[in-house]
């Protein structure tokens, strides 16, 4: 059984295909769970508006939701469909986000670190589009927000951990130290980690988090779920066989699929055989 819960819609602006076409791409591929995660009409940092739908955009994407479970309720081989949203970490918008949140009967959150202050310069940038050479600095930015946006309960679900990393640059020292950093935050938060498969289509050339990082997750017993992060249909289970592999060999047993906000575990099955194909675009 696999489940692919972070998934986007042409409402956030930067995505291509319906609903439906990646719907029948999910049924195609034999997931049992699909579900989509469309960015959050807070994310309304300058540089960013247009990669997020807006307020009435959202109430849509919801519209497209309902409709859509009608006929993907996991029978007849077709998916079931989960619904979530991949609510952008802006602390100023903490409030707003959390009553949007209790406002639809969503299946699960995933929380996401899309921006950080740039040490440098001081202005909140593209957490992997900052000048600053302080790796070091920039990076532990980084994960305090996203050790706050763990703790702030407003997610079940942390998405891509380690997306700085898509800058292609890390510090000496590796990815590791600022994972263990914040891993007490992570534990006592309880919510859980996607393996996002968008990593490996982007400079940093392998999924999020990284093994060692995985490894550490799942040796500390943080939930772990899947997403390809699918901007357009040919992302739709991106790499699947590889990331259920991944967790196995990170030492993962089970994995979490979510319902009404609550996590479900289940059994991690290897299928046999090969790797299989996988699909390279970048987003
Ligand atoms: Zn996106
Ligand atoms: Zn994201």
């Amino acid at each position: 059984m696999y489940v692919d819960y972070h998934n986007h819609t042409v409402l956030c602006h930067h995505a291509h295909g319906t609903v439906e076409q990646y719907l029948e791409r999910a049924t195609e591929l034999g997931i049992a769970e699909y579900g989509f995660a469309e960015h959050s009409w807070w994310m309304i940092r300058p540089d960013t508006r247009n990669l997020c739908p807006s307020l009435e955009e959202t109430a849509l994407y919801l519209r497209w939701m309902d409709e859509a479970r009608q006929v993907y309720d996991g029978t007849r081989g077709r998916p079931l469909l989960r619904v979530g949203l991949e609510a952008d970490w802006v602390p100023d918008m903490l409030a707003p986000a959390r009553e949007f949140v209790a406002s639809y009967p969503f299946d699960y959150i995933i929380g996401s670190v899309h921006h950080i202050q740039d040490p440098a310069t001081g202005r909140w940038v593209g957490a992997w589009w900052f000048d600053s050479r302080e790796l070091d600095a920039v990076y532990e930015a980084y994960f305090d927000q996203v050790a706050q946006l763990a703790l702030s309960g407003l997610c079940d679900i942390l998405g891509h951990l380690d997306v700085i990393r898509r800058s292609g640059r890390v510090p000496e020292r590796g990815i590791l130290p600022f994972v263990e950093r914040i891993l007490p935050a992570l534990v006592e938060s309880g919510v859980a980690v996607e393996i996002n498969a968008s990593g490996r289509d982007h400079l940093n050339r392998d999924f999020f988090p990284a093994h060692d990082v995985l490894r550490l997750l799942v040796e500390a017993g943080v939930p772990i779920t899947f997403g390809s992060d699918a901007h357009a249909v040919a992302h739709v289970g991106r790499y699947k066989e590889e990331v259920v592999r991944y967790l196995h060999d990170c030492g993962g047993r089970e994995f979490v699929r979510f319902e009404n906000r609550r996590a479900i575990p289940t059994a991690l099955e290897l299928s046999g055989g090969s790797l299989g194909t996988s699909v390279v675009h970048s987003a």
